[in-house]
C-alpha cells in the first residue's frame, strides 16, 4: 500500500483533489494510523493557515460557551428551587418544633381558650388575639426567665 505524503494530505484538506482520489485518500485513511496523523496534523495547520476557517472556529467554540453559560444558569436555578424547597422544608420543621414547644409549655391550649373566646365575642377586635398571644407570649418568657435566674441563685 502506497502512502501518502503530508503534502498530499494538505491537499486533501485544501479540497484540492479530484473525487476518485479523494476517495483513495479516505480509504486509505480508515486503515492507516501513520497517514491518519498527517492527516490531522494537515487539519491543524490549514485551521491556522485559512482565518475563516478559525473564525467559524471561534464562533463555533463562542456558542459552545454561550450553550454552556446557559445550562449554568438553568442549573442555578435548579439549585435555586432545591434551595427554596429546602428552606420551605426547614419552615416545616420549624412550625413543628414550635408546635411541640408550644404544647409541652401550655401555650398553646391557652391559645386555644383565647380563639374560643374571640369566637365567642364577635366585637373584638383581631388584634387582641395576637396581643393576648405576645403577652402569653412575654409572660411565659418571663416566667422562664424568672426560673433561669432562681435557679442561678
Ligand atoms: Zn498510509
Amino acid at each position: 500500500m502506497k502512502h501518502m505524503t503530508y503534502d498530499n494530505w494538505l491537499q486533501y484538506v485544501n479540497d484540492e483533489l479530484d473525487e476518485e482520489t479523494r476517495n483513495h485518500y479516505e480509504n486509505h485513511l480508515y486503515s492507516c494510523d501513520d497517514c491518519l496523523e498527517l492527516y490531522l496534523q494537515a487539519v491543524e495547520a490549514n485551521e491556522f493557515q485559512l482565518p475563516e476557517l478559525t473564525t467559524s472556529f471561534t464562533d463555533s467554540v463562542m456558542q459552545q460557551v454561550q450553550g454552556m453559560v446557559k445550562g449554568e444558569k438553568d442549573t442555578s436555578k435548579a439549585v435555586t428551587q432545591n434551595k427554596f424547597r429546602k428552606q420551605t422544608i426547614t419552615h416545616y420543621i420549624l412550625a413543628a418544633a414550635m408546635t411541640l414547644i408550644l404544647m409541652s409549655t401550655g401555650v398553646f391550649s391557652q391559645l386555644m381558650n383565647v380563639a374560643g373566646t374571640i369566637e365567642n365575642n364577635e366585637t373584638k377586635q383581631p388584634e387582641s388575639f395576637v396581643h393576648s398571644f405576645l403577652n402569653k407570649k412575654d409572660s411565659i418568657l418571663d416566667k422562664f426567665e424568672n426560673n433561669f435566674k432562681e435557679g442561678n441563685q
